[in-house]
């Protein structure tokens, strides 16, 4: 529902969810730090500001908007959504959790499959000041992003 990825589009978050790494997708395998039988969570390969290694969750399955989100995928999202955020706390030690999730490109959707972004926010992190301030981060530099939650997720059950 009123959706923008153009004709063949190659979904780089479903090439992810397939295990394949290619030019076609920023993501790597590693990134992913869980994955369940409806969603998965990922650090974002792209680090905003002074905020590094947020994360987002996505369905396995291909929905490229919250207008076409079924309720289940939606409610284990927001489960797993709060796990991250509780992890974002006791891992990286935030002083806040900041969700974001964007439909259509009015609203800054690059990628066409949803995904909600979650990030640690810091006392004088300048966020809003630092959103255009992306970059694609080095897989190396994610690396201890999506093992420190790895870690965290080893333990528990969402
Ligand atoms: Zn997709």
């Amino acid at each position: 529902m009123y959706n923008h990825a153009p004709q063949e589009y190659k979904c780089p978050i479903c090439l992810a969810i397939e295990g394949i790494e290619s030019e076609d997708t920023m993501m790597k395998q590693d990134d992913i730090f869980y994955r369940d039988d409806l969603v998965m969570a990922v650090i974002n390969s792209k680090f905003v500001g002074n905020n590094p290694g947020h994360a987002i969750v996505v369905p396995l399955k291909h929905y490229e908007n919250l207008y076409e989100l079924p309720e289940k995928e939606a409610n284990q999202i927001m489960k797993v959504a709060k796990e991250v955020a509780i992890a974002m706390k006791e891992v990286r030690k935030s002083d806040g959790v900041m969700i974001q999730q964007n439909n259509e490109p009015a609203s800054g959707q690059h990628a066409f499959h949803y995904h909600m972004h979650i990030f640690p926010r810091f006392e004088e992190d300048h966020f809003g000041e630092n959103r255009s301030n992306v970059r694609v981060a080095n897989p190396k530099e994610r690396e201890p992003f999506s093992s420190a939650m790895k870690e965290y997720f080893s333990k528990r059950k969402v």
